[in-house]
């Protein structure tokens, strides 16, 4: 089966409705490819290492979470945006991207599919939401347990994500309420406090939150962005070709970061 651009977006848009989010780039077809899609490729970031990947797998479309544009660059084609544009161009291949929408959608975005990884489901309704545009997710166990302090919870996201987190704040006492948000949800931190939290997850931390963390005695878990951020392309890329009956593959380009 095979499908074109133009449906393949609508398909993406009709899933992440990403005219509710104000965002830091353009959701959706960000680099218009050739007219027949087969395959997709999907991944976390649009780099050249995977549009090389991509290229190699016969992909007709990439889906990443990071694109190509974002506010405040300045416009010019040159250095890694030259050589990026100038693989996909050659290629002609189509380049899709969603950024909050991703992270947001409720079963198949970055902080639902990471909660799964990790055995974590948000409260339910908007008490299971915290933060700007309500991206953040706060909850406990999918079992109904506690962890018994905040390192047992470090250890656990070390064995699912295969990465030791920095953990920084109160490393004792029991965690019932955790908070979490792919990425660079930084500033998302004090929100999740307010929001009840007593131990924090995302992908890296800045040096005012280390701060926050000892002050407030909320635990803050940086467990890399890269990492948290595997599972919202595959699920959302892997859903979308398999209702059109198209091909679909993750393909994972490590970064420490
Ligand atoms: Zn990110």
């Amino acid at each position: 089966m095979s499908t074109t651009p133009h449906e393949l977006l609508n398909a993406f848009d009709l899933l992440l409705s990403p005219q509710r989010f104000k965002d830091f780039g353009p959701n959706g077809l960000q680099v218009e490819g050739r007219t027949t899609i087969r395959k997709i490729v999907s991944g976390v970031t649009a780099s050249k290492a995977l549009i090389e990947a991509a290229i190699r797998a016969e992909a007709d479309a990439i889906f990443v979470h990071h694109g190509l544009f974002w506010r405040g660059q300045d416009g010019c084609v040159t250095g890694w945006m030259r050589q990026r544009l100038g693989l996909l161009l050659g290629d002609d291949v189509n380049l899709f991207a969603y950024h909050l929408p991703l992270d947001a959608h409720p079963e198949l975005g970055n902080n639902a599919q990471l909660g799964l990884q990790l055995g974590l489901v948000p409260h339910a309704g908007s008490t299971g939401r915290f933060g700007e545009q309500e991206l953040g997710f706060i909850g406990g166990r999918t079992d109904g347990t506690t962890f018994e302090s905040a390192s047992a919870l470090a250890d656990h996201v070390r064995d699912v994500l295969g990465r030791t987190p920095t953990l920084v704040g109160p490393a004792a006492g029991p965690i019932r309420n955790v908070a979490w948000c792919t990425g660079g949800a930084q500033s998302y931190f004090e929100a999740a406090i307010a929001a009840g939290a007593e131990a924090f997850i995302t992908g890296e931390i800045s040096e005012p939150q280390a701060h926050y963390a000892r002050e407030m005695g909320v635990a803050y878990l940086a467990c890399g962005h890269h990492a948290t951020e595997r599972y919202g392309a595959p699920a959302v890329a892997g859903h979308v070709a398999a209702r059109l009956g198209l091909a679909h593959e993750f393909i994972d380009i490590d970064n420490p970061a």
